[in-house]
């Protein structure tokens, strides 16, 4: 059975988070000052951290194996990608976009066409028949034109 990739984002890899979670990976942000706070998670969660700060990586519970981290080497997104999809061998098989929220991580849900209605711009309504809304900040996603010109360019980064 193949594992589920789950992360946790230190708030110094915050673009590399979003990116996560737009193709499918459940990714929360770290926005606090006490690492130990961020591997408790990792642990308890069964999320591997990301980190560009040293000092994370040196903790007892990373060095010892118990809690996965990557330590991301680049401060540059398309390379934080590539480093992170080498890493764990990702591929576009295993992207499952407009699962998560962007902005809070929050399982995205349908929607119908009609629950959309005036709360999307209109020419998104006439020519798109998916949607889904985050139920947290309610903001609405569908697979736009804008979204798909930015898959294309992720996936020239990772090929
Ligand atoms: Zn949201």
């Amino acid at each position: 059975m193949e594992e589920v990739l789950k992360f946790i984002a230190d708030n110094n890899v915050g673009k590399l988070a979003k990116w996560l979670r737009m193709v499918g990976f459940d990714t929360e942000s770290f926005n606090g000052t006490d690492d130990g706070e961020m591997v408790a998670i990792a642990v308890a969660e069964n999320r591997i951290i990301l980190t560009r700060d040293t000092g994370v990586m040196a903790r007892r519970l990373i060095t010892s194996g118990q809690v996965r981290a990557i330590l991301i080497e680049s401060d540059r997104l398309v390379r934080q990608i590539r480093q992170v999809s080498e890493e764990l061998h990702i591929d576009k098989s295993q992207y499952k976009p407009l699962t998560f929220c962007l902005e809070c991580n929050r399982t995205l849900m349908p929607r119908t066409k009609s629950e959309v209605k005036n709360r999307v711009p209109s020419h998104v309504f006439e020519t798109q028949e998916q949607f889904v809304e985050c139920p947290s900040c309610n903001r609405i996603y569908w697979r736009g034109t804008h979204w798909q010109a930015m898959q294309r360019k992720i996936e020239n980064v990772i090929e």
